[in-house]
């Protein structure tokens, strides 16, 4: 199975494109994105885009809202 997280490409995370956390981005990455399934289908980002279809800009791979906080905090909706 591919190692590496399948929503990669436009993740703010894993392009390292987060200002002045250069040095987080590559250990997220290390941790889930590039850790294998498991690992990535732990990450909150994975998650939410599983679950509402999107994620929110800012939210982190190890973010400590449950998918219901989330959805409310981002008024995202299930589709
Ligand atoms: S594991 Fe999470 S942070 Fe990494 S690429 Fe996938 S969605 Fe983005």
């Amino acid at each position: 199975m591919e190692m590496t997280c399948p929503n990669h490409e436009k993740c703010p995370i894993f392009n390292g494109v987060l200002a002045g956390k250069e040095i987080t981005a590559k250990s997220y990455r290390r941790l889930y994105c590039e850790a294998g399934y498991e690992k990535y289908s732990a990450c909150k980002r994975y998650m939410a885009k599983e679950h509402y279809g999107c994620c929110p800009g800012e939210l982190l791979p190890n973010s400590t809202l449950s998918l219901e906080e989330i959805g409310l905090h981002y008024h995202l909706e299930v589709h």
